[in-house]
């Protein structure tokens, strides 16, 4: 490839085109690389090293960890506590948020992360991936808890890592979404996809079916009209994918469309969805929106909800503007009749 950009000039010209150049976001950008790039040679070295499988824990969510859980997460704190860009984190493999150790500097960014997503995938060489979100905060404070409740729409910069056939970070900093793929060789992201979009119409969708008889109706009536296909009143055939890796799902909608879904079900009430919303739904909420996709529960809007916990769940809906549209009208339907 001639003429080749690497990520780090890519957001110091973006940076300096919105305005922004004190250089604190593409500074911040560059450590979260760096752990991503240390977690990439991890998953690749696959169980030459005696890193799959679990650990003798469980995390926060009560799910079992597996050892590259614990050694991503690692990586992600120990690359971003000392550089001074950060206020504060949080991980989906912690239970509560990670201050910052006294003797380093304090930023004005909260970075949130699920160190390893799709991390049920690792023990069969599926792809999975890091995902992060990038939230302001008033410089030099030990930020609370509440500091991070903030709304995906209020994010700076989200992002995701794939480690797949090849590594790639996909990112928005609010100006469209940009793919970039690592030159193992060289150890830098170079732009390869710039300006990704998600057509706003597919016959494609992603959704576990072992599930089906927990959902709603209206997802039951948008997935019996996807499967009539022709004879239906869709009028065209769908094709299903199932993944069960977010970042892995996420990618194939931002390449050749599609819509995901991750619905509300009865399968346990108490709990409100499957995916995080802190480190999984806003930042990708925040990727697909800016790829002209829909991010919603089915009723809401991903990026409005105020966040009540830092673990919260929500159900997830997201892609193809039109077919998400099409489900969040299922759902205001059944809800006005009910
Ligand atoms: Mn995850
Ligand atoms: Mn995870």
């Amino acid at each position: 490839m001639a003429n080749k950009i690497s990520l780090s000039q890519f957001i110091t010209e973006q940076q300096r085109q919105s305005g922004h150049s004190s250089g604190d976001l593409t500074g911040l950008l560059s450590d979260i690389v760096t752990a991503c790039k240390q977690i990439s040679h991890l998953v690749n070295q696959g169980d030459l090293i005696g890193t799959w499988g679990s650990a003798d824990s469980e995390n926060v969510q009560g799910e079992v960890q597996k050892k590259l859980d614990i050694i991503s997460n690692d990586y992600m704190v120990d690359a971003l506590k000392w550089t001074g860009h950060l206020a504060g984190m949080a991980s989906e493999e912690e239970d509560d948020p990670i201050a910052i150790p006294d003797e380093y500097p304090r930023g004005k960014y909260l970075a949130l992360f699920d160190p390893l997503d799709g991390s049920s995938n690792i023990d069969v060489n599926l792809t999975v991936g890091t995902i992060f979100s990038i939230l302001h905060c008033d410089q030099g404070i030990n930020p609370t808890l509440e500091d991070f409740l903030q709304p995906g729409t209020e994010q700076a910069c989200a992002g995701f890592v794939l480690y797949g056939p090849s590594t790639m970070l996909i990112l928005t900093t609010g100006h469209g979404v940009d793919g970039f793929t690592l030159d193992q060789e060289i150890g830098e992201f170079y732009l390869t996809h710039p300006g990704m979009t998600i057509p706003q119409d597919t016959q494609e969708f992603a959704i576990n079916m072992s599930n089906q008889r927990f959902w709603e109706p209206p997802m039951q009536q948008y997935i019996a009209e996807c499967m009539q296909g022709k004879d239906g009143i869709r009028g065209k055939d769908f094709n299903m994918r199932w993944i069960a890796s977010l970042v892995a799902e996420v990618y194939r909608v931002l390449t050749r469309g599609g819509i995901f879904m991750y619905p509300y079900d009865y399968k346990d009430p108490s709990k409100e969805g499957r995916l995080r919303l802190m480190y999984e739904a806003n930042p990708i909420g925040f990727i697909v929106e800016q790829a002209g996709g829909r991010c919603s529960t089915g009723r809401k809007r991903i990026m409005k909800l105020n966040p009540k916990e830092i673990h919260q769940r929500v159900p997830v809906i997201l892609g193809a503007k039109n077919e998400v549209d099409r489900l969040i009208s299922y759902h205001q339907e059944y809800d006005t009749c009910k």
